[in-house]
């Protein structure tokens, strides 16, 4: 292992790296000044950090916001890295002695404000001792072009000069390419040492969704996420005390959040999201800004945001750990409205501009067939190129099915057919309904057989039946009150008896349940007792509790069950010091847990995980009396020698979701066929089949991210599904 590698996983438990935090750093170490643009949660922290361990000298960390270097500082020093900050929040006393630790070279990181780097003493101390790396965070404040100019920065440029043997970084979240380049001629730095991850965040599930009823929209969220960190973004002040103070009186652990409460109220409510004492924030756009808490499950904008780019920005703040999280927009056109009522009111460049926004925001909302990312990164000029990205509502929305509707089109048109065929669709619905309207009773239809027969469909539901026979030459129309008649085809399907198919709308646009198909599975009941742990060990030392340990470290360990030290370290998050400091107590209660519920470990088995050996959580969701019924008639077609391929084309989906299905139905201790489509399709060598089979050997075919990433994503989750089902056909006794 690199020394890089071994610090990632020794000092900051972390098995692999993020996109292009390898390059970064190895750029670093090679003493070339470098640019890192990278979405928030990208995890641009530890492109300087790995760096700072290596160097012997100091690394200076220049942030703008005070409560972030705070936040870094107690994150590295729970890792066991000596750091800390030089800044106005600190007593002269303890300024003193934080630069006498610099002067003695016992620091490996050093935060600053610009300001701060600026004072003369400061310059005088970094003078004496060794700077290896000077890390501007936040660089684009640096950039007039940018949406946060600060003036100080640019006096940056000459404390760079000053240190000419240090190696320059500068780190950003934005990504256009205007502030991009005013970045690197400011600081001199050349274009090839730039480098730009993708913007897109893989774990968020995207969804607009019409505002019907928001309150109850929200609440539906907040119940879905129970106990869970979450956001509500509001256009108006009032908006957020009114929908804050009507979720409390319900009960939820909720603060709001404005610019029109007393700074000491803002910044205890902010402490209080942080540090999990409160679930739910709902604010203006006013929150967020120095936040970087990790654990957001949720981002709701109950309003329509005014711009793509500040909703990207928001939604970003969910699921920086990298976990799954929903991101909700409501969206309807009075608020298109209200917002224009407040561009009316600007002129000149600053009204253009604002219209553009609002129409390319309002282009999106109303998009209800394109993949969400696709329009959100094109905006940041990435072309997102996947078909289905099976994380955002229209990829994920479930298509019409086609299902035998004969029997309600029987009723239909034998009812138009005793009316005389002298009607129009409302009244024939009427009919059926059997409604007792005055033109009913006129026209005695109450006397009809097919009076109220068909009272299992709604009146919506029977009207888009109506426009299908239509629309299949079932029925014609004619004159000005749209009188229906049957055609030929009409009178011989009723002679015949032949199966008509067609779509029973549903009363709402339908959705799979919005669930990302790598959510992780793990036992709840472990995760809230690790969860209270840390929040206890969280208040006695003062920090919030993401810095004991992240959501994502206690969901692994509520996955595998690891009960002694040494499987612990193997857990995403756990470094050696944590291990150290923490490991007994979080070691405690899953042993305890564990043998509560006769739970076994579930690391590394050396053989092969039978079914009964996958983690319980898994198994007990996809017992066999759970599998759906889709699951079961598209295992049953693929049993029947229908291909993967004829199966997405039926069902309208990704060759992914056929997947899950025909994994489930095995996993669930059904038998599948060993279909050669499926070699074919995974598109890997012997040898990658086999190193595959020996990871899921190792490791347990239940998750798929671990795989992956032991084999350093040289296989697409795609693969690795396909590999997974003829591993697990392989395994079939
Ligand atoms: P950014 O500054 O780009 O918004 P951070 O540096 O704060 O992102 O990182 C976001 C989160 O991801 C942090 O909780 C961090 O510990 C975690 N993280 C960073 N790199 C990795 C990695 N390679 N593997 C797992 N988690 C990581
Ligand atoms: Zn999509």
């Amino acid at each position: 292992m690199s020394l890089p590698a071994s610090i990632l996983k020794d000092t900051f438990g972390y098995d692999s790296y993020r996109p292009l935090q390898r390059e970064v750093i190895e750029n670093v170490l090679a003493r070339r000044d470098t640019l890192a643009v990278m979405p928030t949660g990208g995890g641009k922290s530890l492109c300087y950090q790995i760096p700072a361990l290596m160097f012997d000298g100091l690394t200076v960390v220049i942030s703008p916001l005070i409560a972030l270097m705070k936040d870094q500082v107690e994150q590295l020093r729970a890792f066991g890295v000596p750091s800390l900050f030089l800044n106005s929040s600190l007593s002269p006393q303890e300024y003193q002695e934080n630069m006498e630790y610099v002067k003695r070279g016992e620091v490996k990181l050093l935060y600053v404000a610009p300001e701060t780097l600026l004072a003369p003493r400061i310059l005088a101390l970094l003078d004496s001792v060794k700077v290896d790396c000077l890390t501007i965070d936040e660089a684009h404040c640096i950039s007039e072009w940018g949406h946060d100019f600060r003036p100080e920065y640019r006096q940056l440029i000459e404390v760079r000069k000053r240190f000419p043997k240090a190696v320059c970084m500068a780190l950003t979240a934005t990504a256009t390419s205007r502030v991009r380049q005013d970045i690197r001629a400011s600081l001199k730095f050349a274009t090839t040492n730039e480098f730009v991850a993708s913007f897109n965040r893989d774990n968020l599930f995207i969804e607009v969704a019409k505002k019907s009823d928001p309150t109850l929209q929200a609440v539906k969220m907040l119940d879905r996420y129970k106990d869970q960190s979450g956001i509500i973004y509001c256009f108006s002040r009032k908006q957020v005390d009114e929908l804050a103070a009507y979720l409390l009186s319900k009960g939820y652990s909720v603060r709001p959040y404005h610019a029109g409460l007393e700074d000491a109220q803002r910044a205890r409510n902010q402490e209080a999201f942080i540090r999990d004492d409160v679930q739910i924030i709902v604010a203006t756009i006013a929150f967020g800004m120095g936040i970087n808490k990790p654990n957001v499950r949720f981002v709701i904008h109950f309003d329509l945001p005014k711009s793509i780019e500040g909703y990207y920005q928001e939604i970003g703040r969910a699921g920086r750990d990298g976990l799954p999280a929903h991101c909700l927009l409501l969206y309807s056109y009075g608020d298109v409205a209200k917002l224009n009522y407040f561009i009316e009111q600007k002129e000149g460049e600053e009204k253009r501009v604002a219209v553009q926004h609002l129409n390319a925001i309002v282009r999106y909302a109303e998009d209800e067939t394109t993949c969400r990312r696709k329009p959100l990164l094109d905006y940041f000029g990435e072309s997102y190129q996947a078909d289905n990205c099976s994380s955002c509502d229209n990829c994920t929305s479930a298509p019409a099915e086609l299902v035998d509707i004969t029997v309600f089109a029987q009723k239909f048109l034998s009812c138009v057919k005793r009316a005389d065929e002298k009607f129009g669709a409302g009244h024939i619905v009427d009919i059926l309904l059997g409604s007792k309207n005055e033109k009913i009773i006129r026209w005695e239809h109450e006397k009809l057989s097919t009076y109220g027969i068909g009272k299992e469909l709604t009146k919506k539901q029977w009207m888009h039946l109506a426009r299908q026979l239509l629309m299949t030459g079932y029925l014609s129309q004619e004159g000005e009150y749209h009188t229906l008649s049957l055609t030929a085809k009409a009178i011989e399907a009723l002679k015949k008896r032949g199966v008509i198919f067609g779509v029973i709308q549903e009363a709402e646009r339908v959705r799979k349940d919005g669930k990302k198909k790598e959510d992780v599975e793990y036992n709840q009941e472990l995760f809230g007792l690790l969860r209270q742990k840390r929040k206890d060990l969280a208040d006695v030392a003062g920090v919030p509790p993401y810095v004991i340990f992240s959501d994502r470290t206690l969901v692994e360990i509520s996955t595998y069950y690891p009960q002694s030290m040494e499987s612990l370290l193997k857990i995403s998050g756990v470094g050696q010091v944590k291990l150290r400091q923490y490991g007994d107590p979080f070691l405690e209660i899953i042993t305890q847990f564990c043998e509560k519920n006769n739970l076994k470990e579930y690391v590394h088995p050396l053989t092969v995980p039978q079914q009964n050996r996958l983690p319980s959580s898994r198994s007990k969701r996809v017992g066999a009396e759970e599998i759906g019924e889709r699951t079961r008639v598209i295992a049953d077609a693929y049993n029947a020698g229908a291909t993967i391929q004829s199966l997405m084309e039926l069902y309208h989906v990704v060759q992914g979701t056929i997947l899950e299905h025909l994994t489930k139905y095995i996993l669930a201790g059904n038998t599948l066929r060993n279909g050669d489509d499926l070699k074919e399709m995974s598109a890997a060598s012997v040898e990658q089949q086999k190193t595959a089979f020996a990871a899921f050997d190792e490791l347990s075919p239940a998750l798929l991210k671990p795989v992956f990433e032991k084999l350093n994503g040289t296989l697409n989750y795609d693969q690795l599904r396909t590999l997974r089902l003829l591993y697990l056909i392989s395994r079939q006794s």
